[in-house]
């Protein structure tokens, strides 16, 4: 089966075509890195990478594109509120720059325990600034800007398809912005391109540009960096879907205003929210669960990956700990399962009729339909439970799911348990008991082995133990 993607774009599933044959150009927003990932975000980038590892099942070579927004941010995505990024540096008493380094290594370390790939292409909003100008300069000269105390603003009245994406009625927006909003502003939904005019006294990344010494609007590092890197059309961008009512807006209307190109993006993709209990999630509260609070509490970080999993993208997931507990069960049974298929697929040939199966087309439909990845992972334990086909080809199969859940079965091993010596000297007698053939003895030190906290399994290799 072909491979189907929702568009929000169209609102419609649709058969996946790149611009270029056998070539994937895949741009996804970043992390603003004045502050930790939050676990909300870290679905936003599990989703991303399913996407990248189907594209790849697939046969696509596959570009991926992710900027870090490390200037311009402000904490309301419309223009609105305090710079993200001096906001971190005053919490913490130490530069921007600083702050951004630091979380932008942080952010990698979490995604790394993720399994999430790492873009071919990580690109810094800083690093893009002439970039940033010359994409400015092309939408100035195509007639959509204006200035307005200081700043440079795009006008959304001048560019039809401004709502498309959104699909929201142009009359409850074009209107002139409302008194506690920006007055500079000929439309509510107007943003800035470019600000010199700082909100923000000491405002520390600024540069040199046509319309003054200033720094970009936040929603310009997207269209710029990903058509350096990709083109002036490419094929797909995500994010979550928080993103779609203004800065994705934003970002399309910035990119086809410089190039009178459309569309910029053929398949727009979105991931839903994880919410918790009381609600949103949001890094700007102050209060949200990031990767280490999961650690903290003794999680393996693929839990959460596994959780994600279990949802359907495009459905909104409510965070649980209990949710949490049912993933870490299963992942552990899946564990062991594996690791038993390693050791019986390490033994000799199994002689045994294989059954005709198709778990792999199926396994790759069900991605390839919107990735559907909770389905994907019920085929997964259909391949488990299947009494008709042996371990060797059960575990050939799994390694080959685990392209695309990237649970990263391959170097799953047995942990060595690490024995107490009291433990290993009751095993040794044990041994030397099973040896002499007494077998009370024997069960009276297994007990005593497991007074002690672990169980011993007798295997063809010899005595194995395994934390209780
Ligand atoms: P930000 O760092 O706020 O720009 O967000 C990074 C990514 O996380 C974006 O794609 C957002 O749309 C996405 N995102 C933010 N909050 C959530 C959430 N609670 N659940 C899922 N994705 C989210
Ligand atoms: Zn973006």
């Amino acid at each position: 089966m072909a491979l189907r993607l929702y568009n929000s774009m169209t609102r419609k599933r649709e058969t996946f075509k790149p611009v270029v044959s056998g070539r994937v150009g895949m741009y996804c927003c970043g992390p603003t890195v004045y502050n930790y990932a939050h676990i909300g975000n870290l679905r936003a980038y599990i989703f991303e990478d399913i996407v990248r590892r189907v594209l790849e099942i697939n046969g696509y070579n596959v570009s991926h594109v992710m900027n870090i927004t490390d200037v311009g941010h402000l904490t309301s995505d419309a223009d609105e509120g305090e710079d993200k990024m001096l906001k971190g540096a005053k919490r913490e008493g130490k530069t921007v720059w600083e702050v951004a380094k630091f979380y932008e290594e942080e952010f990698f370390k979490d995604t790394k325990q993720l399994n999430v790939l790492r873009p071919h292409t990580v690109c810094r909003a800083t690093e893009h600034i002439k970039e940033m100008v010359e994409l400015v300069t092309k939408i100035e000269k195509n007639g959509y800007t204006y200035e307005a105390e200081g700043n440079l603003y795009f006008d959304t009245s001048k560019f039809k398809k401004y709502y498309e994406l959104a699909g929201r009625a142009p009359e409850e927006e074009q209107t002139k912005p409302r008194v506690e909003e920006d007055r500079a502003k000929k439309n509510k939904a107007d943003f800035v391109l470019w600000f010199t005019r700082s909100k923000f006294g000491n405002q520390e990344m600024q540069w040199d540009s046509p319309w003054g010494r200033g720094f970009p609007g936040w929603h310009l590092e997207c269209s710029a960096m990903s058509m350096k890197y990709l083109g002036e059309q490419f094929d797909i961008h995500c994010g979550g879907i928080d993103h779609i009512p203004i800065h994705h807006t934003n970002e399309i209307a910035q990119s086809e205003a410089a190039t009178g190109k459309h569309p910029w993006v053929k398949y727009w993709l979105h991931n839903e929210f994880l919410v918790m209990d009381k609600g949103k999630m949001a890094k700007s509260s102050g209060e949200f669960l990031r990767m280490k609070t999961l650690l903290d509490k003794g999680y393996d970080p693929l839990v959460y990956r596994y959780f994600c999993l279990g949802a359907h993208y495009r459905q909104q997931l409510k965070f649980s700990w209990e949710g949490m507990d049912g993933a870490a069960n299963t992942l552990n049974r899946l564990r062991e399962k594996v690791l038993e298929m390693k050791e019986n697929a390490a033994k000799k040939e199994e002689e045994c009729a294989e059954k005709e199966h198709n778990y792999d087309d199926e396994f790759k439909e069900t991605l390839n339909d919107d990735l559907n990845t909770p389905k994907a992972l019920a085929i997964t334990w259909s391949v488990l439970r299947d009494e008709e086909i042996s371990d060797r080809e059960k575990l050939k199969l799994l390694l080959e799911f685990d392209k695309v859940l990237g649970l990263g079965m391959s170097g799953w091993k047995r942990e060595k348990v690490q024995l107490p010596a009291s433990v290993q000297k009751l095993l040794d007698e044990r041994e030397k008991a099973r040896k002499a053939k007494d077998w009370a003895k024997a069960d009276e030190l297994r007990e005593k082995i497991a007074k002690a906290g672990f169980a011993v399994k007798d295997t063809p290799e010899g005595p194995k133990l395994e934390k209780i």
